[in-house]
């Protein structure tokens, strides 16, 4: 296997297309992850792997396949298999079980990127648009030209959406092979309540007639994610449930939450006049409705990217803590409200996410020490694993300090397994943060600083106090007192 492995990783070499003037193969991206990852020095268990992006559908024979599956599991790395309907659906489920055979044979977990089964439910056609006043249709384009059309008239769509994903569901089941884990990336589909999304709202007579206080921003949002929910759910949560029940199935930005998402998406604009905002310094966080319960998916699956604008909002000298702050906030919001047991698998990008064609020259990157302080506070704020999201351009990058960060905490694997977190705050100003994991009178503790404060910090826990000390770029295993 080790020349098996030496080939894959030569693939590497020739790979350097920043400037995007070449796309790379799946070999190269599959090459570059192996050459930037270690295999594990701590074994997983029974933990869920560590998914990436540049992993999927892993290509060749079945000999360069199983190789690779063999190579990317050594370092806890998972492999999705994609399917794709449409024109060349034969042709994908093929690929695809080939993988996901594999994967069974090899006693391994089968991934599902089912992504491009859920697009697109507002296909554009004349029987999904709004209907103005005067009964013309319109459709609302203000995401990214795609022709959104009104959420009270897609539910004919539904049948058609669903069979694009039984139709591998049941091809899967009758040869026996069960996906553990499948996941989408469904988001500019479907009801939106940002950018002109409120305003074609109140001109339609469909949505004004189904939402009777459309004029109140919660109403209608509530309103519109009720219906995104009742899509996810119909089209495709239940449908991969009713095949797999005991699946993993989620979708990009849909986990439970305390009610505000502190973070924008690269298609979102500010939010409308009359949606009400929590400021914090220049951060608009808007109000966000439960959506995740209506779905029915079985993991939580947030975001946390380091999107160009959040630099910006706050004025501390401190970049990192910029960065740091904004996003262990939406982390801390997400693996509060996650209830017992589900998990929560994290996509994560650190590369400044997407800039303007001409970024302001004062936005500093993320370090790459801060952004790993945040991935280990994230594991001991009840995040499970993380999926890597990144261009082509940015794989080494983004993997060394993620695999790195996420294989390195599994010598903690009996905290991470069983341990209850015991922090959710997020200190105003920079300063010391800490998190911890309680597991009996154990503590396994993360301090990151943010400042010269040498004093130890007191930790509340269950009516006890303990004290941490500054301790740079490692964890501490402390005891409460009796
Ligand atoms: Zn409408």
């Amino acid at each position: 296997m080790r020349s098996c492995l030496t080939t894959l990783i030569a693939v590497a070499a020739p790979t350097l297309c920043l400037g995007g003037a070449k796309r790379m193969t799946p070999e190269e991206r599959i090459a570059l992850v192996l050459r930037e990852t270690q295999p594990l020095k701590f074994p997983r268990g029974e933990r869920l792997p560590l998914y990436v992006w540049p992993a999927l559908d892993p290509p060749g024979d079945e000999a360069q396949a199983e190789a690779t599956l063999k190579a990317l599991d050594a370092r806890g790395i998972a492999a999705c298999a994609s399917w794709h309907p449409g024109k060349n659906q034969p042709q994908s489920l093929e690929r695809a079980l080939r993988v996901s055979a594999l994967q069974k044979r090899l006693g391994l977990q089968v991934n599902i990127n089912a992504n491009a089964c859920t697009y697109s439910i507002c296909d554009g056609s004349e029987a999904t648009a709004h209907l103005d006043a005067d009964g013309k249709s319109f459709f609302d384009t203000s995401s990214e030209g795609r022709k959104l059309g009104c959420p009270f008239r897609l539910q004919h769509r539904y049948a058609a959406m669903k069979e694009q994903v039984d139709f591998f569901c049941r091809a899967y089941r009758e040869k026996g092979v069960e996906p553990s884990f499948v996941f989408a990336d469904w988001e500019i589909d479907g009801p939106i309540e940002w950018n002109g999304g409120w305003d074609a709202a109140r001109r339609c007579t469909v949505c004004r007639k189904s939402i009777p206080k459309v004029g109140d921003f919660l109403e209608f949002q509530r309103a519109y994610r009720r219906v995104r929910s009742e899509i996810q759910r119909e089209c495709y949560a239940s449908v991969v449930l009713k095949h797999f029940p005991k699946a993993l199935v989620g979708n990009y930005g849909v986990y439970p939450h305390g009610g505000w998402r502190y973070w924008y998406d690269y298609f979102e604009t500010d939010p409308p006049e009359g949606c009400p905002v929590k400021m914090d310094q220049r951060a608009p966080y808007r109000p966000w409705p439960h959506e995740f319960e209506g779905c029915g998916y079985t993991f939580a699956m947030p975001v946390v990217y380091t999107w160009y604008r959040i630099w910006s909002w706050y004025d501390w000298p401190q970049d990192d803590y910029r960065w740091f702050y904004a996003l262990l906030l939406e982390a801390s919001a997400a693996g509060q409200a996650a209830p017992a047991g589900l998990p929560v698998i994290t996509f994560v990008h650190h590369t400044t996410t997407s800039p303007p064609k001409e970024p302001d020259p004062a936005v500093k990157q993320f370090s790459s020490d801060a952004y790993q302080e945040l991935l280990w506070h994230m594991l001991l704020r009840g995040h499970d694993t993380f999926f890597l999201w990144c261009p082509e351009t940015e794989i080494a990058q983004e993997i060394r300090p993620l695999h790195e960060t996420w294989a390195a905490a599994l010598e903690f694997r009996e905290f991470l397994d069983k341990g209850e977190p015991v922090t959710f705050g997020v200190p105003k100003q920079p300063g010391p943060v800490v998190s911890a994991l309680r597991l009996g009178p154990r503590l396994l503790v993360r301090r990151t600083d943010f400042t010269d404060a040498r004093e130890p910090v007191a930790l509340a826990v269950g009516g006890k106090t303990v004290a941490v000390p500054r301790a740079e770029g490692k964890c501490q295993v402390l005891t409460l007192p009796e």
